[in-house]
């Protein structure tokens, strides 16, 4: 089984179409949400997205444009690119995000997976360190390997022993295209994020996604990838739309 995992894509379709391009071969696709918000593609990501099949659980940005949480919680830029999102999208983009849903998501043929936008038990919760991630682990009836993402920082979580570590992939440089393999060992639980293909926020610009592969009796391994894209063509389209420069600006340096 390889499973290929994308999450916040947040409407930046150069991101999306240069991981396509990366992508090995997979048989299934499991989407952590935050398909739109942020960059200026909404319509065309959607279509992809949903060309792609596969399952899709619903991210904060998703509920945001279609109403179904009011925008007071989110900040200003996130707020005014939320409106804007809802202005541009179709309305069949807007009834399928609207539709999509809530996490923790388990998917039939990946028994033991389980599969949320923030953390297993909020899927608003940000899991950006080590004691929310074993809180997290602690909760009773969640499976053993978990994805999620919310959090744009691509790496994760270990617990081993009754204790939390968290996990990066370690590259060499910022330039081209670059794999991390994790091995996951029996016995331990994960949580997993496959950073963002739109808004990576871990000071690293590419695109970020991972493959899960589990053959037979063989330990599963996690590969997380880099890959970069035309960050000066997502950033034209923002301006383009009007929408606030600090959208464009942070994608230059992955913050
Ligand atoms: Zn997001």
């Amino acid at each position: 089984m390889r499973l290929l995992l994308f999450s916040d894509i947040h409407a930046n379709l150069e991101a999306m179409e240069a991981c396509l391009a990366a992508a090995p071969p997979y048989d299934l696709v499991v989407n952590l949400g935050d398909v739109v918000g942020y960059n200026a593609s909404p319509n065309e990501v959607c279509e992809r997205v949903r060309a792609m099949g596969g399952a899709v659980v619903r991210g904060n940005h998703d509920r945001a444009c279609t109403g179904l949480t009011d925008l007071s919680e989110f900040n200003l830029v996130a707020a005014i690119s939320s409106r804007w999102t809802q202005t541009t999208l179709a309305s069949e983009h807007l009834d399928w995000l609207r539709n999509l849903p809530q996490g923790p998501m388990r998917v039939d043929e990946l028994a033991g997976m389980e599969f949320v936008h923030g953390s297993p038990r909020d899927e608003d919760e940000y899991l950006l360190n080590a004691s929310t991630a074993h809180a997290n682990f602690r909760v009773p009836g969640h499976a053993d390997v978990m994805m999620f993402g919310h959090t744009h920082l691509q790496g994760g979580f270990v617990y081993q022993e009754g204790r939390t570590h968290p996990l990066a992939p370690n590259y060499d440089s910022m330039e081209g295209a670059a794999e991390f393999t994790l091995t996951l060992m029996p016995g331990e639980r994960y949580l997993i994020n496959p950073g963002s293909v739109g808004q990576p926020r871990d000071g690293d610009w590419r695109a970020a996604f991972a493959l899960y592969e589990k053959d037979g009796n063989a330990a599963a391994r996690v590969t997380f990838y880099r890959v970069p894209y035309n960050v000066k063509q997502t950033q034209d389209r923002i301006l383009a739309a009007s929408l606030p420069e600090r959208l464009a600006l942070r994608l230059a340096t992955g913050r």
